[in-house]
């Protein structure tokens, strides 16, 4: 079996931060990395499922609304993948700051929390996604274009 380009990265190197993962044609997948990987503090699943609806939301209305093309969690916990048309860095490190910064300020109900909406509706709660934000803003309020490449032994 062919190894998948995301297991030849070194993980023992990833801290939180945004990586670029691969590009495929025109389309960029995101590392959104919220936590050091295999260090015991994982993202639980109210936490991701929140975090996954109101980003992908946010991402969906912002001004690169018609290049977004997924986000969600990993199943690691440890981070979410970002799919969007372009080669765009800036501007991609821009939004997801914005979307965070949005559901960070958002009170009112999780977008599409109802059982027509989602397969698991009562597994959402907007406090673990503004803690989640918060957190990882901090860990990302500077990162630039130039800081894409996962970090290696070297
Ligand atoms: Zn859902």
């Amino acid at each position: 079996m062919k190894r998948i380009t995301s297991f030849s990265v070194d993980h023992d190197y990833i801290v939180p931060g945004v990586y670029l993962s691969r590009i495929d044609g025109d389309v960029v997948t995101y590392d959104l990395r919220t936590r050091r990987p295999n260090c015991g503090d994982y993202m639980d699943n109210v936490t991701m499922h929140t975090v996954e609806h109101m980003m992908a939301t946010f991402l969906r209305n912002s001004d690169m609304a018609d290049q977004i093309i997924y986000f969600g969690p990993m199943g690691c916990q440890t981070g979410f993948y970002l799919l969007v048309r372009g080669e765009d860095h800036t501007r991609v490190l821009n939004a997801i700051r914005d979307a965070l910064r949005n559901t960070i300020e958002y009170n009112g109900p999780v977008f599409g929390a109802s059982q027509k909406e989602c397969g698991n509706y009562l597994s959402l709660d907007l406090a673990c996604a503004h803690r989640e934000c918060i957190r990882y803003l901090k860990q990302i309020e500077n990162w630039t274009a130039e800081q894409l490449d996962y970090p290696t032994g070297n």
